[in-house]
């Protein structure tokens, strides 16, 4: 054994940290570059596929279909299947009919963690037929649904998005699961509470949720607001309005007494509240006193106010049904959703994901066609939007707004939103503008950037561990403060009868003209 003085243990001391430290970091390097190197080739890979121009024309035909189909909430058949079709001939398990909503399905591929999600919607609206890409009102079938809100490209860009993922995942192979969770009726603001309560989320690690728009951006906070919407039915006596009117009570009479009475509870609500109504039964004919009717309430608030808000809603009902000698037969509440809060963390990711991928090119004939849209609306003719936004900040000042069942999803695993464009600026969301600009190429450069930068998201949760740890934890620290509880009453059951008179009514129409639309 060679013993060494003092002075050359020291030297040789820490010339062997030196050469330690070296091995690590050079260790640490290796290891870093190969990660880089999968993570850029996976990215690569997945970009590539969605950049093909058959790919592109693929997806956009199934955003057409869908736009075609323009299937109400809930009655979303055609659409839904279409979407499964495709994720079935590329690989993905889909278990079908989820949380009792017979258009509601989750499709997986992978195995292990982490697990991803991906949210997509295929709803339509009411009245919004239009022409695609015409420029002034044009129905294809008069007083059917459309398109208005762009659902049509985004259950398309996610499904576009998780095909893209499996095959990098695949050819790079790579752990981890993707999951593509299709949620019907999100216009009527149903599928996610219920999904929710199904705990289809439980195992999932990050969320990645889209919108069409006219711009790309992404946004985290609390936004929107969180609702309640429920149909009060009242129940009177029927006679005879001329000869004995004193032997009937209307219920028709208890619905008006309650819309009085929430509207003068209106001064008295805080300010972030709205609140909207239809009647959707009032009576057949006015010399018959009407035995049932019925009045459809959006009750919206802030998240912590809802739940008093509705109470004195109620009240008003009760009050009514007092009033009138009728009876309140029941208050059904269809859906309950919390307001939206974005992870902070999963927005940074995916901004940068927004700055790499940028803005697709505008043809000229997308161009004159957005301007004079713009025109006809009366808004600036600046063309579709070629910058992308900065990352939205939270305004503390902004209140209100209208609500998204997404909101539910962002309350039990880190979630934010992608907007993609492809809509026109200026045109009017639920109108027929927007259901103009959703349908061709414009539409299918659009969805095709959204499921680029969903893709390159889900590939960056998938392969940087420290980044999914991070947004775990920012989740698990806002979840301390906002813990999460369902608006849904016991026993709520999706309404899956909605939208299904409309559908019948219109169905036949707009079938025949399915192929000749422009
Ligand atoms: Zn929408």
């Amino acid at each position: 054994m060679k013993i060494y003085s003092g002075r050359q243990g020291a030297i040789l001391f820490i010339f062997c940290i030196i050469l330690f430290t070296y091995q690590v970091s050079a260790q640490k390097r290796n290891e870093e570059t190969s990660g880089k190197a999968d993570l850029y080739k996976a990215k690569k890979n997945a970009l590539e596929y969605l950049g093909d121009s058959l790919i592109i024309r693929k997806y956009g035909n199934i955003s057409d279909a869908i736009w075609n189909f323009a299937e109400l909430g809930m009655q979303e058949f055609k659409s839904s299947a279409i979407l499964i079709k495709t994720l079935e001939e590329e690989g993905f398990h889909v278990d079908k009919g989820v949380a009792g909503m017979p258009t509601c399905f989750v499709a997986t591929w992978g195995s292990g963690k982490p697990v991803i999600g991906i949210l997509g919607e295929f709803d339509a609206l009411p009245g919004l037929s239009q022409k695609g890409l015409s420029p002034v009102q044009n129905p294809i079938v008069e007083g059917a649904p459309g398109h208005g809100c762009g659902h049509n490209m985004m259950g398309t860009a996610g499904i576009a998005a998780v095909i893209a993922v499996k095959k990098s995942l695949e050819a790079c192979n790579l752990p981890g699961t993707i999951k593509f969770f299709g949620s019907p009726a999100e216009e009527i603001l149903i599928s996610r509470p219920y999904m929710v309560r199904e705990g289809i989320f439980n195992d999932v690690d990050a969320v990645i949720d889209n919108h069409a728009s006219s711009e790309l951006s992404t946004s985290y906070g609390v936004n929107g607001s969180a609702v309640m919407s429920v149909v009060f039915s009242f129940k009177g006596k029927t006679a005879h309005a001329a000869d004995t009117p004193w032997r009937g009570r209307s219920a028709l009479d208890g619905v008006e007494i309650m819309n009085v009475a929430t509207n003068y509870l209106r001064e008295h609500l805080f300010y972030t509240y709205r609140m909207h109504y239809v009647v959707t039964e009032g009576g057949d004919a006015p010399n018959v006193v009407p035995e049932k009717a019925s009045v459809w309430y959006y009750i919206r608030n802030t998240d912590d106010r809802l739940g008093e808000m509705y109470n004195r809603v109620l009240n008003c009902a009760k009050g009514a049904a007092l009033a009138t000698g009728t009876s309140l037969d029941s208050a059904t509440v269809l859906t309950a959703v919390h307001q939206r809060h974005s992870n902070k963390g999963l927005a940074e990711i995916i901004q940068k994901n927004i700055e790499l991928i940028g803005m697709p090119e505008w043809s000229e004939k997308e161009q004159l066609f957005a301007r004079t849209l713009q025109k006809e609306l009366g808004e600036k003719e600046t063309g579709y939007a070629s910058v992308i936004q900065p990352l939205l900040k939270p305004q503390e000042t902004e209140v209100g707004g209208s609500s998204s069942d997404v909101g539910e999803v962002t309350m039990v695993v880190p979630t934010a939103t992608v907007l993609f464009p492809g809509g026109v600026p200026g045109e009017i969301g639920h109108h027929w503008s927007t259901t103009a600009s959703g349908y061709g190429s414009a539409a299918w450069k659009g969805l095709n950037t959204g499921a680029r930068v969903i893709a390159a998201t889900a590939i960056d949760l998938l392969t940087k561990p420290k980044l999914l740890s991070d947004i775990k934890e920012e989740f698990k620290q806002y979840s301390k403060e906002h813990p999460y509880k369902s608006f849904l009453p016991e026993g709520a059951k999706p309404p899956l009868g909605m939208n299904r008179e409309i559908m019948d009514k219109y169905r036949d129409a707009m079938s025949r003209l399915e192929h000749d639309t422009k």
